[in-house]
């Protein structure tokens, strides 16, 4: 009969089960009983915050709509993941300065779990009117995302930015600010707000509508900086295909959090969790980042 295996958190070679100390390195072995999965842990790891920030802008109608009309789809789609992800989403629709009663800067929905709350909102955008002159207030919806909005401090957290126009001060030709958005002595420019998303652990997907050279430009370092990437979107049909793609990848990283978070002993190194779990070295280092983030390893 084989004799049951402890594997060496760190280094990863095999050990008799009773063995205390690594035969290849010297490091202390668990003991059998103490690598149990933390509950507390597997559920937090499960949740995942979803920050949707739009622009509300006349031209924007139709995939305002389209994102109203899928969103039951999508969310029943990303539920049949194995991780059944604990899901809690958040609005923040921009429009442009100065505000006035009719066009107002920014509106935020705080995260909800009840899905019907989100659609309300969305029912409630009603994207008309704007700024009108190419260039939007994406500095005030990023930095109402990242510093108003209210995230759950474990929780895998995302931005999907969509807009169709860039933010002011990116040489659009018709930009009524173009030394860039008034509020940015105040927030920043959506370069920082992105660089301090990342520190934090919010990755930022921008889907860019169109083709407006300086949005393309701007939204591809908005979500390059933060760690998430750009996707343009064709038509408003592809809207919906392309965040489901983004997010169930988002939702892969989430199970692999929780297999790394499983296989953790103090002091384990991502090779010896990568040879203990099988992921890809790369995959378990990106992983233990965000778990270091979240305060969940030792
Ligand atoms: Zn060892
Ligand atoms: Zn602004």
């Amino acid at each position: 009969m084989e004799e049951r295996a402890m594997f060496c958190p760190a280094c990863g070679s095999k050990n008799r089960e009773a063995a205390r100390f690594c035969a290849r390195c010297g490091n202390n072995l668990p003991t059998p009983g103490t690598a149990l999965p933390s509950r507390k842990g597997d559920e937090l790891l499960r949740q995942l915050d979803l920050c949707i920030v739009m622009d509300a802008t006349g031209s924007m109608q139709d995939y305002i709509e389209m994102t109203r009309k899928n969103l039951q789809a999508f969310v029943q789609k990303l539920s049949l993941h194995p991780v059944q992800p604990q899901l809690a989403y958040g609005l923040v629709l921009y429009r442009d300065h100065p505000a006035t009663e009719k066009n107002w800067v920014t509106r935020r929905y705080a995260f909800t779990e009840q899905l019907d709350d989100l659609q309300q909102a969305l029912n409630e955008a009603h994207a008309k009117g704007g700024g009108g002159d190419g260039a939007e207030a994406v500095v005030d919806g990023l930095y109402d995302a990242c510093y108003v909005m209210k995230w759950r401090e474990n929780a895998h957290k995302v931005i999907l930015l969509a807009g169709d126009a860039p933010p002011h001060g990116w040489g659009n030709r018709r930009d009524r600010y173009p030394k860039g958005c008034p509020c940015e002595p105040e927030h920043g420019t959506v370069i920082s707000i992105a660089q301090n998303a990342r520190q934090r652990g919010i990755t930022i997907f921008s889907l860019g509508i169109g083709d407006n050279q300086a949005m393309q430009k701007s939204f591809e370092q908005i979500a390059g900086t933060s760690g998430g990437r750009y996707v343009p979107i064709k038509s408003a049909g592809k809207l919906i295909d392309e965040v489901l793609s983004i997010m169930l990848s988002e939702v892969g990283k989430v199970e692999i959090d929780q297999v790394v978070y499983r296989a953790y002993q103090p002091g384990a190194t991502p090779q010896a969790i990568a040879a203990l779990t099988g992921l890809k070295i790369g995959d378990v280092d990106e992983s233990m980042n965000r778990l270091h983030q979240k305060r969940m390893l030792q």
